[in-house]
């Protein structure tokens, strides 16, 4: 039988083997999500009726005699930037208030073919844009561990829904971490799979050169199942990978002898949280206990990370956000006499957009004009070449590089209210994405922080496409920590 404590591939197991129905799997996710919801809230819309009707034909599938596939009854919590023909896909913002989609993003296709189950949408930063899931146009989303702190961002609804056991699995996208923060601040697995490994077609585009969608689970191979059911190239998403998908399943469980784990000092900050820094350093001595080498790596543009995707983000969102203008896309403010068409524009995204955004927006437009770009735009991406070129000289040493996933556990909510030291957050995040490379959050239990027992991940990064062996060194990192399976306190259920 299942429980709260299962993961996706304990559920998947129970429904195909007829110990539980798909129906009953959904009834009961569906009651502890509209449960939980009232103080966490990480759902925007649970969708009851839509999950039942795609459970009851995953049913049919199984009493007919066909595969219901490798992920049949997990029900699945969506970040509400991915398309989904049921219920609304708002970003979090008045924007897109009243959006429905008429197709499906191509990793919720993919998905469902594979017997997942679509059973809400998630909050999240406005657009993607934030690292505490506080911007969010429908209020903030609470960390499980504590309600009064954040639960990292912008996949914040996601983070918390898997944690918390409100879903199978939860779907995020990460630019600069918004996968991996939140994984990290709330004590579950988030992948960023490399640049191109799942198709962006349905993701409504933030920074188009760094998103990614990748899976929140409660264990590794359920980020491998979830990674694997969605990899591969999508004719509707040019910039998807076509190059075979390595199996991350098969040998997940292998332990990898002579691994090689590149440590940058630069990761090791003391402007970390003196307990990060301590329960890293344990992670490393149990890796090396494990037969695992260490190797110093060195990453000096580490820093520079934040002011090169702090430029490039916001100059692709700045255009990528051009589209909601209230008359093609978005919100449209109320007609007022004598307005001009400038006039109706521009009301219509300061009423649509939060300030977050609105920022973001006039930060990639100023360092897009014309007099700024080579200085700002243009300096970026040659930085940008660098950070990528210097992730290549560091894997010449070693198989991957490990560290600190934030340089903070879960901060109060409402405590960091200065846009810039929320930036910093990300130190430690953004350089994968801006190397197009693949990066997880693996938990290694809790640390102390003023009484409360507060989650902390360890930060793996690997070549581009070897998502499949990032995912087996994560397993490793998994078998090391049994103490971080234990769920946030108010939300156990064993
Ligand atoms: N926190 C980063 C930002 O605010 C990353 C966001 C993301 O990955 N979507 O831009």
């Amino acid at each position: 039988m299942i429980d709260f404590s299962s993961d996706a591939t304990a559920i998947r197991d129970a429904v195909r083997g007829r110990s539980v129905k798909a129906v009953e799997v959904v009834a009961m996710f569906v009651a502890r999500a509209h449960q939980a919801n009232a103080q966490l809230h990480a759902f925007h819309e649970i969708l009851e009726e839509d999950a039942m009707a795609q459970a009851q034909a995953v049913d049919a599938a199984i009493a007919a005699g066909r595969d219901p596939g490798p992920l049949a009854g997990v029900p699945v919590a969506v970040k509400d930037n991915i398309a989904t023909r049921v219920g609304h896909t708002t970003c979090s913002s008045k924007m897109l208030a009243n959006y429905r989609s008429p197709f499906d993003a191509t990793c919720i296709e993919r998905l469902q073919r594979a017997g997942a189950i679509v059973m809400g949408k998630t909050n999240m930063d406005e657009f993607a844009m934030g690292s505490s899931t506080e911007h969010c146009a429908w209020g903030p989303v609470h960390n499980p561990w504590d309600v009064s702190r954040v639960p990292g961002g912008s996949s914040g609804g996601s983070a918390v829904a898997a944690t918390a056991s409100l879903c199978g699995v939860a779907l995020g996208s990460d630019t600069g971490g918004s996968i991996r923060q939140p994984a990290s601040l709330c004590g579950c697995v988030g992948f960023k799979p490399t640049y191109g490994r799942v198709s962006r077609y349905g993701l409504v585009a933030f920074g188009s050169s760094l998103d990614q969608i990748g899976p929140l689970t409660r264990s590794v191979r359920d980020a491998a199942l979830t990674y694997a059911a969605m990899a591969g190239v999508d004719v509707r998403d040019s910039t998807s990978a076509n190059t075979v998908v390595e199996d991350p399943l098969g040998e997940l469980e292998h332990s990898m002898k002579g691994l090689r784990v590149g440590v940058p000092h630069q990761y090791a900050s003391q402007a970390n949280h003196e307990q990060v820094n301590t329960i890293v350093q344990r992670a490393f001595d149990r890796l090396k206990a494990a037969g695992a080498t260490m190797v110093p790596v060195d990453l000096p543009l580490t820093d520079v990370g934040i002011s090169t995707y702090y430029v490039i983000a916001p100059a692709e969102a700045s255009a990528n956000l051009a589209r909601f203008d209230g008359v093609r896309y978005g919100h449209r403010s109320a007609p007022r006499a004598g307005d001009t068409l400038d006039a109706l524009y521009a009301r219509s995204r300061g009423e649509g957009f939060g300030p977050e955004v609105q920022r973001r927006i006039m930060l990639g437009t100023y360092v897009l004009s014309a007099g700024y770009y080579d200085a700002y735009y243009g300096r970026a991406l040659k930085v940008r070449r660098l950070i990528k070129a210097e992730f290549d000289k560091a894997f010449t040493q070693c198989d991957v590089i490990a560290g600190a996933a934030s340089p903070i556990p879960a901060f109060r909510a409402g405590g960091m209210t200065d846009p810039l030291q929320m930036y910093l957050c990300d130190v430690y995040t953004v350089n994968t994405n801006i190397a197009g490379i693949p990066g997880i959050s693996v938990p290694l239990g809790c640390i102390g922080v003023e009484g409360t027992d507060l989650p902390v991940g360890l930060h793996l990064q690997a070549p581009a496409m070897a998502d499949a062996k990032l995912l087996r060194i994560a397993r490793m990192v998994e078998k090391l920590h049994p103490e971080a399976a234990r769920p946030p306190n108010k939300y156990a259920t064993h």
